[in-house]
Order: structure tokens, then C-alpha cells, then sequence
């Protein structure tokens, strides 16, 4: 007999202009609710913006709890949904997780979020089934035996330490009937060429110390990898149910070891269908001839290169652990070798830097054989090693939770305006993609799509008004 029901919740996402993809964290937590025996819906509201989703979803399901999952960037507006949520449905819990919820302080997370009854740190898929069944049935451990929980005390707030869990495997499927791909038509944009498209998860976990980047905080510094058999078995769930031919892996480096990555390659190639596939993070190191032609050949068509700057000084500044000579190197290889289209990630703006030295990354992002290329200012963020330099040197306070959003600008390095930044940020755009070759050939590159994206911008424009 089913027991108490679960709402899980992407909040309204107004400000960081991201396209909305099937959440997997959201995925795999109801996969873990339900086998300890809950019902699970899931309401990603960001699409669209629609807060109202949230109330249509809450009365049809009248759910006993919600899990509301909180990205830094978002997190005003998803502060907003949690102090509605709780003036609406007074007796509702409300749990919070997501990489937010990692690396505040555990007190400021009440701070910022009052109305929040508890918080999980790192991943959920544990901690969630137990807490709700402490909640729920009262069956469940004592609140100090759950891995990751932020609670309050007597005493004041307590947050237990992380527990990741070793095998992957064990998580599952995320639930695939709960975030049916064919119902997210805005996914991609120009990376994909068909639709419609899936995201997958093949590890967890990164070894690397990027100054900028807190994803270590949430998953840990050990890679943690799906056996090989069981990425091809969700890949032929989502082919053969849901019609997927083309998948993203959304690692943050797939290509990190060599062995995992050949198995899974073959594994795809032997498997015999024939699908495309991007990988969104990648690492350029362990590119050999080998691998390049191998990934060509079993449908990779996409992959996305965090490069960050071109020049060495800020590249070793942010740890990156990455030079400029060797992107070179295996871009020019990727290139000669095979069809696979590569993004480049840069960052300008990076403390310390000067506006010569992102003139510097804006030369080197158009001198390189890529398709396209991703701009973005820095933003500083808790739970990174730059936001704590920053902090020290008093360069910063903390953050405006409101005014981030990716296209925001909001930190400027210092001997720069915010107008010279903007103006850099501009020129980058301009002088990468103002080449009728480049944009000629991301247009043929993605021409299956351009009749969903006409049909999709006809919608909107009538929606609109
Ligand atoms: S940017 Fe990529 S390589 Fe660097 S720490 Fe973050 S996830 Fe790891």
C-alpha cells in the first residue's frame, strides 16, 4: 500500500536563462521515494517561469511534503516559492536540497529560507527516503543519523556529515515517466541536431580544484562511475520507450579515464543503434588519436570544453590544471581527425584579470577550430576557493542572492568598469559569431531543428500576447 505523497519541485527560474532539460536530480530522488514505497510527482516550474504549476500540481496531488531543489543562482526566486508554499500549506513540510543548500553555511541556509523545515546536504537519494519516513511513518533513524541533514536544535542549527554513496548503480534509473523528454521542446537549442533528446548521468564526482568551481562540495573529489552496462541499458530504455536517438551526457567530465570511457564507447558501438550523442563536460587531457576517432565513430557528435582563458597566468590563477598549448594541440587533432564539433567555455573578467588579458582569451576562443563558443562573466559564488580569496581581500561581500543571474556582470575585476567588462563581453560575441562561415555552419549543423524552433517561436509569440 503506497503511504504519503511527495512533491518534488524545480522552483521559477526568472533570472539565469538556461533552457529546461528532464531534471535527473529530481529523477532519482523519486526513483528512491518510491521504492521505499512513496508516490512521486515532479513540478520543474522553471519552464516558462510558471509558479502557478506549482498550485495546479499541489491540488490535484495534495502532497504530504514537498522537496524543493535550490540552485544558487535561483535561489531568490526559489526562496519566494518556498515562503508562498509555506503561507498556502502551513502543514506541509518543506525539505530543501541542491548545490545551494551544499555550500551556504548550514545556519544562513535558515536564514535565508525561514519558512524551510529541513535541508539535505550532497546527495539525496539516501537521506530523503529516511527523513520522510522519520516524518511520515516515524519509523525512520534519529534525525542526527541522517547523512547530509541541516536541522535545527535547541542548541542551534546542526548539519551531520555527507555520506556519497559508492555504486551508482544502486540509484537506478532516474524516473524517466516523471520527466518524459519528449515533453521538454525547448532543450538545446542549437547543440543538438535531432530531437528529441535525453540527458544522462554516467558519474559523479571531480578530482580537480578549479578556484571558480564548488561542484566537488556537492559530489566529492572521487569519481564515482555507472558500471558501463548499466549507461547502455538506460540508454536502450530511452531509445526503445521514449524514441531517444540523440543524449546528452551531462558529466562534468565524462572523458575523465580512459578505460571507462573506451568501455563505454564499444558499448555503445556493439549495442548497434544508431543514435548521436554530445558530452557537455569534457576534458581535453586525455584525448589521444585513438579515442577521438572511437568517440567519432560511435555517434558523439557534440562535445563541451571548459578552456576558461587563453592566456597562462589566469589559467594557472584558477587552478585549472590546463594550458593553452595542449587545447590547441587536441582541438587542431578533434579537427583533423573526426566530425565532432566541439563548444568552448570561456570565462572573462576572472579577478585579477586586466582587460588586455581577456582581449587575450577573445583572440584565442576565434583562432581555434570550434563551433561554438560560450561567454560568460564571472560570477562569485560560496563554497568556491575564489569567493574566499575574494572575501579576504575585501573585494566582495556576500552575496546579492537577487541580482546574480549568469547575463548579470555582477562582479568586476578591479582596475575595470563594469562598462568596459560589458563592452568586452560584447566584442567577444561579436568577433566570435560575426562570420557568415561560423554561423553558416551552426545552422546547417542544427537544420532538422529549425522547423521546432520556428514552430516554437510562433508559440511563444502568441502565448506572449
Ligand atoms: S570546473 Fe570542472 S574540472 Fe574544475 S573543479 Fe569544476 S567540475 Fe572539476
Amino acid at each position: 500500500m503506497s503511504r504519503a505523497r511527495v512533491l518534488l519541485i524545480s522552483p521559477p527560474a526568472p533570472k539565469s536563462n538556461t533552457t529546461v532539460i528532464p531534471d535527473l536530480g529530481l529523477g532519482y530522488l523519486a526513483t528512491a521515494l518510491r521504492k521505499a514505497d512513496y508516490t512521486v510527482k515532479i513540478c520543474q516550474a522553471e519552464r516558462d517561469f510558471q509558479r502557478r504549476m506549482i498550485h495546479e500540481r499541489t491540488r490535484d496531488f495534495s502532497p504530504n511534503l514537498f522537496g524543493i531543489k535550490i540552485f544558487s543562482l535561483e535561489s531568490h526566486s526559489a526562496g519566494e516559492t518556498i515562503a508562498e508554499l509555506a503561507r498556502e500549506y502551513p502543514h506541509v513540510p518543506i525539505i530543501a536540497g541542491g548545490p545551494h543548500v551544499s555550500i551556504v553555511p548550514p545556519a544562513d541556509l535558515f536564514q535565508q529560507f525561514p519558512a524551510l523545515t529541513y535541508g539535505i546536504r550532497g546527495e539525496a537519494e539516501i537521506s530523503l527516503p529516511l527523513l520522510t519516513n522519520a516524518m511520515m511513518g516515524g519509523t525512520g533513524p534519529d534525525l542526527s543519523m541522517i547523512p547530509g541533514l541541516v536541522y535545527r536544535t535547541d542548541n542551534g542549527v546542526r548539519s551531520n556529515p555527507l555520506v556519497l554513496h559508492k555504486n551508482l548503480d544502486d540509484f537506478g534509473f532516474p524516473a524517466w515517466d516523471l520527466i518524459d523528454p519528449r515533453n521538454y521542446d525547448d532543450r538545446w537549442f542549437f547543440w543538438a541536431r535531432d530531437y528529441p533528446g535525453a540527458p544522462i548521468l554516467a558519474t559523479r564526482g571531480c578530482p580537480y580544484h578549479c578556484t571558480f568551481c564548488a561542484q566537488n562540495v556537492v559530489t566529492g573529489k572521487e569519481v564515482r562511475r555507472r558500471s558501463p552496462e548499466h549507461i547502455i541499458e538506460e540508454l536502450n530504455h530511452l531509445y526503445e520507450s521514449y524514441g531517444i536517438r540523440n543524449f546528452d551526457f551531462i558529466d562534468d567530465h565524462l572523458l575523465l579515464g580512459p578505460k571507462f570511457i573506451h568501455k563505454i564507447v564499444w558499448g555503445i558501438i556493439n549495442n548497434g543503434k544508431k543514435i548521436s550523442w554530445s558530452a557537455g563536460g569534457a576534458r581535453l587531457d586525455f584525448l589521444d588519436r585513438e579515442l577521438i576517432q572511437l568517440l567519432d565513430r560511435s555517434g558523439c557528435e557534440i562535445i563541451g570544453v571548459g578552456i576558461e582563458s587563453g592566456t597562462k597566468r589566469v589559467l594557472d590563477y584558477m587552478r585549472k590544471g590546463l594550458s593553452t598549448d595542449l587545447v590547441k594541440e587536441k582541438m587542431f587533432l578533434i579537427n583533423r581527425l573526426s566530425n565532432i564539433k566541439v563548444i568552448g567555455l570561456f570565462i572573462l573578467g576572472f579577478p585579477t584579470e586586466t582587460a588586455a588579458e581577456v582581449r587575450k582569451t577573445i583572440d584565442f576562443a576565434c583562432q581555434l577550430p570550434l563551433h561554438m563558443a560560450n561567454f560568460n562573466t564571472y560570477i562569485s559564488m560560496p563554497g568556491c576557493e575564489e569567493f574566499d580569496r575574494l572575501i579576504a581581500r575585501g573585494e566582495i561581500d556576500a552575496p546579492n542572492w537577487e541580482e546574480l543571474g549568469l547575463d548579470a556582470h555582477t562582479y568586476v575585476p578591479k582596475g575595470m568598469t563594469r562598462r568596459q567588462l560589458q563592452s568586452l563581453y560584447r566584442q567577444a560575441i561579436l568577433r566570435f559569431y560575426a562570420r557568415p562561415s561560423r554561423l553558416l555552419n551552426i545552422l546547417w549543423y542544427s537544420r532538422n531543428r529549425i522547423p521546432h524552433l520556428f514552430h516554437k517561436a510562433i508559440r511563444k509569440t502568441f502565448w506572449k500576447s
